[in-house]
């Protein structure tokens, strides 16, 4: 079983303030969540660096990824380096994803630039249930969206600044490498938690 904040900004997003190297030291000071996914705002720049700053370390994984600005709102594609060819599109970005052999998660249906009920017109792998920005009814609302769906439900700090790092988490059924948890993601051996403090 592995711990992972599935929804994190870098300094490659021009709204945070997260250095890479301050993510990779809090998770290697975290007792449990050693697991966490680059999602910067259209923009993959971050990704191969974090994850080349990671290989010091064998506890932790940095799973590449984005938070793209689809037509219709946010959608985290994680698995990948590069950016899925416009124009974005909700399924477009959707079946990029599942060419490249990533996952595509709704983030934060219910809130500002979320998808609403929109998301459920899309072919995603999950929906993010549990984000670290949203209020407990918008988090609430989306859980009922992936129940009503049928489709796993992840967990993600939305963290743009230090202090609002691992402050939820997914826990996943897998082990410590890429491919094994976007599978685990994908057939929903997953679940959203709050950290214990
Ligand atoms: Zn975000």
């Amino acid at each position: 079983m592995i711990q992972a904040d599935l929804h994190i900004h870098t300094i490659y997003s021009a709204d945070s303030l997260i250095q890479p190297k301050t993510l990779i030291d809090m998770l290697s000071a975290h007792s449990y969540i050693k697991v966490a996914a680059i999602t910067d705002h259209d923009s993959v720049r971050g990704c191969r660096a974090t994850v080349e700053l990671a290989k010091a370390y064998p506890d932790i994984l940095i799973i590449p990824g984005v938070e793209i600005s689809t037509t219709q709102g946010d959608m985290i594609v994680l698995g990948t380096y590069e950016l899925p060819p416009k124009p974005w599109t909700p399924q477009a970005v959707a079946d990029f994803a599942k060419t490249i052999g990533g996952v595509s998660i709704v983030a934060h249906p219910y809130r500002l630039y979320g998808m609403h009920d929109y998301a459920r017109n899309v072919k995603v792998d999950a929906i993010e249930v549990l984000n670290g920005g949203s209020t407990k009814e918008a988090n609430q609302e989306a859980k009922m969206l992936a129940k009503s769906m049928g489709l796993p439900g992840t967990a993600g700090s939305d963290a743009h600044q230090v202090s609002e790092l691992l402050s939820v988490f997914t826990q996943i059924d897998a082990d410590l490498n890429v491919d094994s948890v976007l599978s685990a993601i994908r057939r929903g051996a997953v679940s959203a938690k709050a950290t214990l403090l």
